[in-house]
């Protein structure tokens, strides 16, 4: 069934070939369709028309429409040059002042014409006047910016110096919607539209984009949003009760003797919540449906030994399990620590990474094929397509969120019949997000940590405070304990950091001198065996400090470190610091994270470490994050964001939409979960179009 929406987007008057191309690249716009649905991002209202006798020095953008009664060039050549224009209406005169393009505007600008003039009063030597205002004839064909809301949409410099300046796509867009009249038709059942109130599609695409009114406006966004969220919910939802009655889950109801023994093993008593989350995960795995479980809990709360006591229970059950790391130095901590654990209990674990060798390779792919190792520790290594399971049975993913969707679906079909799945995160996730990106899961926390940590203490400091901070710092290697510095490492400048994180090591030993102080470092432009060298002469105790670029961001575990010294940490996201901060206060001694930062700092940033100063509570850092920052950017300088690109709808400010339209979308699952029913048919055609956008992600993340 093809609509005249589906047609290539250079078929568009004014397009044509080349510039397709662009919006191609640019904006990823292909079809009628794509552009049909790329929205302004904000508006200036001009639907009022000033009269120049109301015009206050304290007034925002103002339109008005008069005449221009005369011109004149004043001042020399440099900067005091300048064009006046004055300009009337019926109630009174006021002064156009240009101090770009005399020429150009002199040429152009006629005397007996009526303009349309928008732009921002100003005072000047006690007389008010706009300097720089947009103009244009206030002729008829020219409607779209007089008397509307004036959409303003997302552009690149590109774009701009390519013919897609505001005006120009405003232009495209009402020849588009001119094209398009009759063929846009409704994506909604006429009884959602009642039920809930929305606007029609032909109406809310006009008005989304030519707005008469703010209300009118207000009318069409929430379409678009509601509409929006109410399909991805669906198609989880849907996703979700399919799973729950089609995929039989692999039993595993004994409790045997590798869970008892480790049980009995452990040094300390598991917390409640850890108690709390692993009845959880039981319950899941006897029920005969397939675990999907996502585990929340702050920097070590203890997810990983919930994870391994999981893996246990697989383990007394016949089944082996795996969990996958984001990183090396994770990966070989977590497996070490399980060593330790699992030492004389009959429990056989490995290790697969980038790094191991292909001599120890094959024995552990044999030994996972044959069903010898029961737990395997690695990286992205280890869904690799030559890694095969015996019979695996429960799978973890540690850090999701640093994992992109298709590696997450590999690890999904590694097994026969399709595993037990935990993915566990520290970046606590806002609610709403959660929502969304993984509106299929079943969600556990962890909301108590080991007993005896106590918060970390975090100060603010700049770089004229640095001898401070070095003093503070010897003294607390004096008291025995380890220091992390780390640096930012962004891709897009990752030279200039790599620079950075060198000259910072420096420093650090020129001040730290050998052999009183030992420094290590880490960062990615080292050798393999380097890096693991003064890993581990930091683990162990022998040096007390690393340096490191955010490598260390998850899961490193050394008790003994007191102090996180973050330089530049206006250039991480709140969630990361949060993360950062999380590698101190895991013993019982007072810890510090020192975020240090440029004496100069916008006001975002500002906020941003003064958040961290006040607050040790990962949700509320989330939240505020996400307010902050948009979804698209939660995970810092990572990459990730959102499975799907939200066009319109925002998580932070939208929550009660999303909220909605997740309830309704249940509801209407609930009375017809196949969506079969003939009114619901609207819905499916939907839902299988988004399908391809969505689909692989819905089943696993
Ligand atoms: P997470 O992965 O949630 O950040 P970890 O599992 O790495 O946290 O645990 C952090 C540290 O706390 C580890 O050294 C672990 O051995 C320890 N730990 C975990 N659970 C407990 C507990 N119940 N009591 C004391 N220490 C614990
Ligand atoms: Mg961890």
């Amino acid at each position: 069934m093809s609509s005249i929406l589906d047609s290539d987007i250079k078929f568009l008057p004014g397009v044509g070939p080349k510039r397709s191309e662009l919006l191609n690249k640019e904006l990823n716009i292909k079809t009628f369709r794509d552009f049909l649905l790329f929205f302004p991002f904000r508006y200036i209202d001009r639907t009022k028309i000033y009269s120049v006798s109301d015009i206050e020095a304290s007034m925002s953008y103002i339109q008005l429409r008069g005449r221009i009664t005369r011109i004149n060039v004043i001042g020399e050549k440099g900067p005091a040059k300048r064009l006046v224009a004055t300009f009337a209406d019926a109630t009174g005169v006021i002064d156009l002042v240009f101090f770009q393009g005399i020429k150009w505007i002199k040429d152009w600008l006629k005397t007996n014409t009526e303009y349309i003039i928008f732009g921002k009063p100003s005072l000047f030597n006690q007389t008010i006047n706009i300097v720089h205002p947009e103009i244009e004839p206030a002729t008829e064909e020219n409607p779209i910016y007089v008397g509307n809301m004036l959409g303003v949409y997302p552009s690149t410099e590109r774009l701009r110096n390519n013919g897609f300046n505001n005006k120009q796509i405003a232009r495209l867009m009402a020849t588009l919607i001119k094209t398009c009249q009759g063929s846009l038709n409704e994506t909604l059942p006429l009884y959602v539209l009642n039920e809930k109130r929305l606007m029609q599609f032909s109406e809310a695409i006009q008005n989304i984009h030519f707005p008469k009114d703010l209300k009118t406006l207000g009318q069409a966004q929430f379409r678009f949003k509601f509409e929006e969220l109410f399909f991805l919910q669906l198609s989880l939802l849907k996703q979700k009760s399919f799973r729950e009655r089609a995929l039989n889950g692999i039993i595993m109801n004994k409790v045997g003797d590798y869970f008892d023994k480790c049980y009995k093993k452990l040094p300390f008593e598991l917390t409640g919540a850890q108690k709390r989350v692993i009845k959880e995960i039981r319950a899941d795995i006897t029920s005969g449906r397939q675990m999907n479980r996502l585990l929340q809990g702050d920097v070590g709360s203890g997810k990983t030994l919930v994870a391994i006591f999981t893996a246990l229970l697989a383990a007394d059950n016949g089944y082996q399990s795996c969990i996958m790391a984001p990183t090396e130095v994770l990966a070989v901590q977590h497996f070490k620590g399980a060593q330790k654990l699992l030492e004389g209990t009959g429990v056989k674990c490995a290790l697969l990474t980038g790094n191991t060798k292909a001599k120890e390779r094959k024995p552990i792919h044999e030994q996972l094929l044959s069903g010898e190792i029961d737990l395997l520790f690695g990286t992205h290594a280890l869904i690799e397509d030559i890694v095969q399971f015996n019979n695996l049975g429960f799978a973890v993913i540690d850090e999701q969120h640093r994992f992109g969707v298709e590696q997450r679906a590999k690890l999904w079909s590694k097994g026969e019949i399709i595993p037990h799945i935990l993915v566990m995160t520290a970046t606590p996730i806002p609610r709403t997000l959660a929502m969304t990106l993984y509106g299929d899961l079943d969600v556990s926390v962890i909301d108590e940590l080991p007993p005896g940590r106590k918060p970390v203490k975090t100060i603010h400091a700049s770089d004229n405070q640095r001898q401070r901070i070095y003093s503070f710092m010897k003294e607390q290697i004096a008291a025995g304990r380890q220091i992390f510095v780390v640096y930012p490492l962004i891709r897009e400048s990752e030279k200039m950091d790599y620079k950075n994180l060198q000259e910072g090591y420096m420093n650090i030993v020129e001040e730290f001198k050998a052999p009183q102080y030992v420094t290590a470092v880490v960062h990615g432009k080292q050798k393999n065996e380097d890096k693991a060298h003064d890993m581990d002469l930091f683990a162990s105790g022998n040096a007390n400090i690393l340096v490191s670029t955010s490598v260390i961001e998850v899961g490193v575990d050394v008790p003994n470190a007191s102090v996180m010294m973050i330089e530049s940490a206006e250039r991480f996201g709140l969630s990361q610091l949060h993360q950062l901060r999380g590698r101190v206060g895991r013993g019982t001694d007072e810890s510090y994270c020192i975020l240090m930062t440029g004496y100069k700092l916008s006001k975002e940033s500002r906020k941003r470490v003064e958040l961290m100063c006040s607050t040790s509570d990962g949700f509320e850092l989330a939240e505020a994050d996400l307010r902050m920052r948009g979804p698209g950017d939660l995970e810092g300088t990572q990459q990730s964001g959102l499975p799907i690109d939200l066009k319109i709808a925002n998580l932070a400010k939208d929550s009660q939409i999303l909220e909605d339209s997740r309830r309704y979308a249940q509801k209407i699952l609930d009375e017809d979960p196949h969506l079969s029913n003939e009114k619901n048919r609207a819905l499916t055609i939907t839902l299988n179009s988004l399908k391809k956008e969505i689909k692989d992600y819905s089943q696993i993340s």
